[in-house]
């Protein structure tokens, strides 16, 4: 149980719908996919269905005996990859916060001593409700100025770059904690509407948390990347490993090093209100091999008992 572990802080008070975790162990048999002729969409033909909100996480489990020598499975656009858990390969699906609403495949190709086949999954992907604001606010503090657009851009750029890189172990294992004890925000997915232009949607968490309070990593990594950025401020990146990657930005302070390998719960930095923030807070994000998914949805993984030994 993830609350007998006194290091995990898995409560946040808030309804535990918005933030549950929808974890389904797929049950289906294991066929080889010739047999079912159904479209990748179709509701025929697949080896199981489940289903999650826009931003989610699932945890799939396959129903493979032995040790298959690849899988490879795909959702959308992404990679979902698997690794061996205590009774059989399990994968971390993001669900982005933008996908949008319907039915899609996850695909995965198994490849053993029997050779390759591929297994089918129906996604059904629901609507999560987003806070919307509309704010109307003069030109001069919206629009930036060129120098900084394009050190904007090239911090984007940077980001997006280090996101990309998916680091083939698994470093994170067993659950995962908040970073901070604050005030949740609720603002995961909020759109802002700034004098009729939509912006893009808010991408993380914020904990309103005491300036210099103690950031903790949220698992086991390695900080992959140490910045001082105009809108997140000094951030800190941390690389869970296949593909797995949390945010934690507005920094007063970072505490650790670029490529230094962290434990789940050691400090890498303090609160702060760095970059363009109203006040302290913690900005905390999660990507999962390019999902931008709600971080809490990590909280509830039932992860804690079966996955705590490494493979
Ligand atoms: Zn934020």
């Amino acid at each position: 149980m993830m609350s007998a572990r006194p290091h995990w802080r898995s409560g946040n008070g808030r309804r535990p719908d918005l933030w549950a975790v929808v974890a389904i162990v797929l049950l289906a048999s294991v066929f080889p996919v010739d047999l079912f002729p159904g479209g990748p969409h179709g509701q025929h033909g697949a080896d199981g269905q489940f289903s999650g909100k826009q931003g989610q996480v699932l945890l799939v489990n396959l129903p493979i005996k032995g040790q298959p020598t690849e899988i490879v499975g795909r959702f959308l656009s992404r990679r979902v990859p698997f690794f061996q858990g205590a009774s059989g390969p399990v994968g971390l699906l993001g669900i982005d916060m933008q996908d949008a609403p319907g039915t899609y495949e996850l695909s995965v190709d198994v490849t053993d001593a029997q050779g390759g086949r591929r297994l089918r999954y129906n996604v059904l992907v629901s609507k999560e409700k987003y806070p919307v604001q509309h704010l109307t606010l003069p030109k001069d503090k919206v629009d930036l100025d060129d120098e900084s657009l394009v050190r904007v851009k090239a911090e984007q750029e940077q980001v997006k770059t280090a996101l990309e890189e998916v680091s083939p172990e698994r470093f994170w294992e067993g659950g995962f904690i908040e970073p901070v004890h604050g005030t949740i925000s609720g603002a995961f997915g909020r759109v802002r509407i700034i004098n009729g232009q939509a912006r893009s949607p808010h991408n993380g968490e914020d904990i309103a948390a005491p300036l210099g309070a103690d950031v903790l990593a949220m698992n086991d990594g390695v900080a992959r990347l140490t910045v001082d950025h105009f809108f997140s401020g000094k951030g800190v990146f941390v690389d869970h490993g296949l593909g797995l990657y949390s945010m934690y930005f507005h920094l007063s302070d970072i505490t650790v090093q670029n490529g230094e390998r962290v434990k789940r719960g050691q400090v890498i930095g303090k609160v702060g209100a760095s970059g363009r923030a109203t006040g302290p807070h913690l900005h905390w994000g999660v990507r999962l091999n390019g999902a931008r998914v709600n971080p809490y949805a990590l909280l509830t993984l039932p992860v804690g008992g079966t996955l705590s030994a490494r493979q």
